[in-house]
């Protein structure tokens, strides 16, 4: 992939970019939110759309000549309803955080309660973290796993919530490897007369293809990230019933964001059309088989994974009792220094910092779109265990690189 025109104005951003792409093909992205777009989807996102203005929504924009936008965002809505069944779907916000803050403006006055999971537990951000603006706006309390199951207690959730009675509860989460019960939590919303929030954010391809439970009709509101397991460009998607259809619209559009993205809604529209495809459920099936048994390699080596397995697409070591001197980012450094490109994660029950975590998050969908399977999972644990188990010793450093590199030249990307 080159950059000609790029070049033409800046070199150095030129090969800043062209670095990227041979960055990319060449070491292994095992960042649980990340995936390799395909061509097509590359091509929507890079596509004149970027130019247009279309504040409003298909038929009803504040600007002329915006008839192709419409095309794209019908479509874009089209395949989405299709892909997770939902009545209403709103494909402008500008990323899955975006999401979020259109369903809090939507439903939510500032001093409401939200009760989520926690960070270090798993939870995300835009979930009511202090530093973000959901802690500073709202009133907010969390839920943790459970300390000896790494599960989320569907009782304690449900016992939190009678206590202090929040105006939203919300799932879905970024570092959890397991299956969640959509219908518990609702059930806890239910019992206090609160709204729930689903995000999916890094799970939507995986709910897609039906190989994961699906919280939609059960929750009041599910979004989600468009470029993490379902591939598609980059971005935030709500999906909601038909009753909070206008409310969320208006919170998204004018509430929280200007004129939409359309070359990335553009993108979305590409990758939902892809994730139709057949092809798509094997995907996704092919992440969470790779996903298992990378856990089970993992696990085959010593390592400790939180609740034990994974029923996703990721697995998320706790490093303290196979490797108590060893940090999370200890870990991810001396991994990236042989191509394998992951992050140091909190666990449940945090003795060090967000900054300098006890595990490590390793995820599937990125390889798998590349077409790694199970033999070659099983060769990457190894790998992993090895750099982990000897960070220092340059020898099996050399040898892990070159293993990678391997892996890579066999499994090529946008080559
Ligand atoms: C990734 C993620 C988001 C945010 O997505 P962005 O597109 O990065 O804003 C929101 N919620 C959860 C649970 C996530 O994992």
């Amino acid at each position: 992939m080159e950059y000609e025109h790029v070049r033409a104005v800046d070199p150095d951003i030129a090969d800043a970019l062209e670095d990227e792409v041979t960055r990319q093909e060449e070491t292994l992205a095992m960042i649980a939110s990340e995936n390799h777009v395909s061509k097509a989807v590359l091509e929507a996102q890079s596509s004149v759309l970027t130019n247009k203005y279309a504040e409003g929504y298909p038929g009803k924009r504040y600007y002329g000549g915006c008839a192709n936008a419409d095309a794209v965002e019908e479509k874009a809505i089209e395949y989405a309803k299709e892909l997770w069944g939902a009545d209403h779907v709103n494909v402008q916000p500008h990323s899955g955080s975006s999401a979020n803050m259109g369903v809090y403006l939507a439903v939510l006055d500032p001093g409401d309660k939200i009760l989520s999971l926690d960070l270090t537990h798993g939870g995300h951000l835009s979930h009511g973290h202090p530093a973000n603006f959901t802690g500073q706006t709202y009133e907010v309390e969390q839920y943790e796993v459970d300390p000896e199951t790494g599960r989320i207690d569907y009782d304690e959730v449900r016992a939190h919530a009678e206590e202090f009675e929040p105006d939203i509860i919300v799932s879905g989460y970024s570092a959890y490897p397991r299956d969640v019960d959509w219908e518990a939590i609702q059930e806890a919303a239910d019992a206090v007369d609160a709204l729930h929030l689903a995000d999916i954010a890094h799970i939507t391809g995986l709910v897609a293809a039906g190989v994961h439970s699906s919280p939609v009709g059960v929750a009041d509101f599910v979004t989600g990230s468009t470029h993490k397991t379902i591939r598609a460009g980059r971005g935030g998607i709500i999906m909601c019933d038909e009753e909070y259809a206008s409310d969320i619209d208006k919170a998204v559009f004018p509430g929280t964001q200007g004129g939409p993205l359309m070359h990335n809604v553009a993108g979305k529209a590409v990758g939902f059309k892809e994730a139709l495809q057949p092809e798509f459920t094997e995907y996704a099936e092919q992440t969470v088989a790779n996903a298992k048994v990378l856990g089970e390699e993992l696990a085959d080596h010593g390592f400790e994974l939180v609740s034990g397995g994974t029923d996703n697409h990721l697995v998320l070591v706790d490093l303290r009792p196979s490797h108590p001197d060893t940090t999370g980012g200890d870990a991810e450094e001396a991994l990236e220094d042989v191509g394998i490109v992951l992050n140091g994660n909190t666990v449940p029950g945090e003795t060090r910092s967000a900054f300098n975590p006890s595990g490590i998050r390793a995820g599937t969908p990125a390889l798998t779109t590349r077409g790694f399977d199970e033999e070659d999972m099983r060769v990457v644990a190894d790998c992993i265990a090895r750099v982990i188990d000897h960070p220092e010793d340059t020898d099996v450093k050399a040898d892990v690189a070159e293993t990678v590199a391997d892996l890579c030249d066999a499994n090529p990307l946008y080559r």
